[in-house]
Parts: C-alpha cells; structure tokens; sequence
C-alpha cells in the first residue's frame, strides 16, 4: 500500500506530482492512501513523489476538473482524482465524456458544487472596515462549504486591488496589503465587527433596490441562500421588508398618478432616451457594478434598451469592441446582422427590449485589437443580478437567447443551442423563453453557403419568436 501525505486541504500541486508519478508505474487506485498533513500548512512543501517520475500528457479538461474538484470538502477528492487520472492514462482518453461513468459523475458533482460555492462567495461576500495604523483594512467573514479561499482570493485581490483586506473563514484566511497576498490560520466570526458605515450602505442599498411589489420569497432565498443571511448586512432588512411587502405595495399603488390614457401595450419608446425611471435607475446602479472583475478592463457598462413594456426581449451574451466604446447593445458588425435579420423577419427593434447576459466587455487585448473571450459561469451568474431586474421590470411574454450564454444566464443551466434552438421553453406561467444562435455565429461562418444557410435559419427563428410572442 502506497501513502501519499499531501501538504494542505488544497494540495493540487502536490497531488498531481504524485499521481503522475503513480499512474505511470501502474500503481493502481487501490493501493493508494491520500491523506492531508495533520495540523497542515499552506506552506508546507507538499511529499516528495514515493516512485519515480515519468511524464505523460494529460487532457487539459481533466485538469481543469481535478484543479475544481480538489476544492470539494470530501475526503475521497483526491483518490477519485486519482482513479480517473490512472483510468485516462490506461487507455480511456475520452473518459470525461461519459457522463453516467459513476466516479465521472461523483468527480463533476463535487467541481459543481464548488462552482457554486464560489459563486456565493463572490456574491455574498461582505467586507466592514476595521481602522489600523497603515490605514484602514476591510474584513470579511465567509464561511464557504469548501476549499474555495486559496482559489478565489487572487479573483479578490483583482477587484479590490487598491484596498487592504482580510478575508476570514473558519479553515483559513487570507490577506491582502495592497503588494503581497498571504494566508494564515482559520479564524472565527467574533474576529469581524459587527457594524459600520458600510453595513448601513448595504442596508440602504438593499432597502432601495427592494420592490416589494415583485417579492416572491422563493425565488430570493434560492438566490440568496438563508444560510448567507447571518453574515449579509443586508440580511437584517430582509423579515422586515418582506412583512411589511403588502402594505408597501398597497402605498406605492396609491401613489402612482393615474395615466391619462391606458398605456399601449407596444408603443415604441426612443432608445434610449425613452428608458422609464425604473430601468434608468437600475442601469445607474449597474454603472457603478463590481460584482465581478470585468468592469475593470472595459470602458463602461452597456445596459439593456429598448421600449419598457416590450412583449420580446433580446438577450445576447456581452457588449462587444464596438458596444464598449458606444455604451449600447448591439450596434456593432452583430447588431448590425441582427438588424437586418429582424426587418426580413418583420419585426420592429424598436418594439424590443435588447440586453445582453454580461454587461462589460471581456477581452483580450492583442496588439491594437481587443479579442473578444467569452464570459465565464461565474461572470454570468455574477450578471445574472442585473438581467434578473431587467426581466422583472419589462416582463416579456417571450425571451430571445442569442447564444449558449444567454440561454445559461436565464435557464440556469448549460444549454446545447443545435437541441434546444426554436423551441419555446416555458419560464413561468406567462413568459417563455426561446433559444436560437448569436448574430455573431453567422459572421464567424467560413463560407458563403453555410453564411446564407444559417442566416436563413436565423431569420425564420426570429419570425417564429415573433409568432410566439404575439
Ligand atoms: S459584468 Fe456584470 S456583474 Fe460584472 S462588473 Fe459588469 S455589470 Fe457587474
């Protein structure tokens, strides 16, 4: 039996010098113990390779899987890394493609879960300001289901790279000092102050963001897990504002001036000029978005626009080069493409609501040009937060996605565009949503034919969304 005694919880490095020392010499899953140093450090060099090493390519995807998965707080993480790993090198280089395989299975639950650890970790994370005599240090207290802090808190120090801060959870933490980023021992909650300016900036913020006439406490505590409440500033509003939601609603009815004339259901509103105060306000608020690092990079963000009370809304991936420099959705090479195909197909862009899944530009800057990259799960669920309010105040009859990551922004889900494209997919008991490609896919297209083809596909999945939408 062969004992491998890794350095820390989130040994990656020194897991795979290990197996790809193992696999190698045919030591099989069997025979390996994995354990975690006792009273580990994360800068405990982790154990020497107990055979000889011999390198050997792996798939990347694996990698990627195993660099997520190792995060999962499950102590058979690293054998059944281990197994898949031996299983690859044997001879099973498509394993990862078999889905129903139980350790393939096992091993994608665990990178899953993590996934959405993360996510809630970069959403519900909240920092209180603690003054010390190099300046003031912000705090945050998480206490995440796995591993996820020595991954995550390079994504922290991008965004909060000008601030000193400390992230504490109960199995580490991590510091940053505005140079170097270190991590020392787990704290506990009573090491984080209860209550300062920013606490109340939350409150308020949450206060002012809560409309209490869309308040379905489902759908808010799956967003917003009531496990994070104790350590959400803003959790402390929450019984309140939902108690007192009817009676609130009731005032903010009695308040709205009656209209001269009933409001025509697709009068085309200026774009975007003719944006009613509510979306004005929430794409103010989304100016001013840090939810996740794009907004670095990018010139600004790109709202959605459009008329308010559209039966159709477009939903496209992100802003492109040109939408960054413009501030407008879909006006470059794309929205020009998509402007034609809707006028083939009848349909009036002014009569739409046009957003896109990301609202910052992500790319990569080559030369002069800026490539375009795709926007990440976490990006999207990161975004989700603004899409989720433009939903809710246009209230379409039927969503457009154009394109893998707007389907995955509004179902949840990753979604195959060539099985679910044309069809409608029920959101709720009044919206549906429906799948087709980006414009963007139609430029990319090699030759005419396959150009001329798909276009044509494109615009008859435009016409039957119109039909849909009524
Ligand atoms: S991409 Fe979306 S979530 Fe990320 S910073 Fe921009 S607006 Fe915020």
């Amino acid at each position: 039996m062969m004992h491998v005694v890794l350095a820390h919880e989130t040994d990656f490095a020194g897991w795979r010098t290990a197996a790809r020392s193992l696999a190698p010499a045919g030591v099989q899953p069997q025979d390996v113990v994995w354990s975690v140093r006792e009273g580990a450090d994360l800068l405990a060099v982790p154990a020497p390779p107990p055979v000889g090493a011999a390198s050997f390519s792996v798939p990347r995807a694996l990698l990627e899987l195993a660099e997520t998965a190792v995060q999962a707080r499950d102590p058979e993480r690293f054998a059944l890394l281990y197994t898949l790993l031996f299983r690859v090198h044997a001879g099973e280089r498509h394993l990862l493609d078999q889905a129903t395989d139980p350790t393939v299975h096992r091993v994608s639950g665990l990178a899953r879960s993590v996934r959405r650890d993360t996510d809630k970790m970069r959403a519900f994370l909240r920092f209180r300001e603690v003054v010390e005599p190099e300046g003031t240090r912000h705090v945050g207290w998480f206490e995440p289901e796995h591993y996820i802090l020595e991954a995550n808190a390079p994504f922290f120090v991008r965004r909060f790279a000008t601030m000193l801060w400390s992230i504490l959870t109960p199995y580490r933490s991590a510091h940053w000092d505005g140079e170097t980023l270190s991590f020392g021992p787990g704290a506990d909650r009573t090491q984080v102050p209860d209550d300062d300016a920013l606490e109340a900036y939350w409150r308020a913020y949450y206060r002012s963001i809560f409309n209490p006439a869309r308040l379905k406490v489902a759908a808010m505590t799956s967003e917003m897990p009531r496990k994070y409440w104790k350590n959400l500033p803003e959790a402390a509003a929450i019984p309140t504002l939902i108690r007192t939601a009817q009676q609130r609603t009731a005032a903010m009815v009695e308040q709205t001036p009656m209209p001269s004339r009933p409001p025509r259901k697709s009068a085309p509103l200026p774009v975007p000029e003719g944006q009613p105060a509510g979306l004005a306000a929430i794409a103010q608020e989304a100016a001013r978005c840090r939810r996740c690092p794009l907004w670095e990079r990018a010139t600004q963000t790109v709202f959605g626009e459009g008329a308010r009370d559209a039966a159709m809304m477009l939903v496209g991936e992100q802003p492109g080069d040109q939408e960054d420099l413009a501030g407008r959705p879909f006006v470059g090479p794309a929205g020009q493409l998509l402007d034609r195909a809707l006028q083939e197909a009848g349909i009036d862009r002014t009569r739409l609501y046009v957003t896109n899944a990301v609202k910052h530009f992500k790319f990569e800057p080559r030369g002069k040009r800026r490539i375009h990259q795709k926007p990440d799960s976490g990006e999207i669920a990161a975004c989700k937060f603004w899409l989720d309010q433009e939903l809710a105040e246009v209230s379409p009859r039927l969503t457009v996605l154009l394109g893998a990551s707007a389907a995955r922004a509004v179902l949840g889900r990753a979604v195959t565009i060539w099985r679910e494209r044309g069809r409608a997919i029920p959101l709720s008991a009044n919206a549906t949503a429906f799948v087709t490609v980006h414009p963007s896919f139609l430029l990319r297209l090699p030759d005419e034919a396959a150009k001329r083809h798909e276009y044509a596909a494109f615009v008859r999945d435009l016409r039957e969304a119109a039909r849909l939408a009524g």
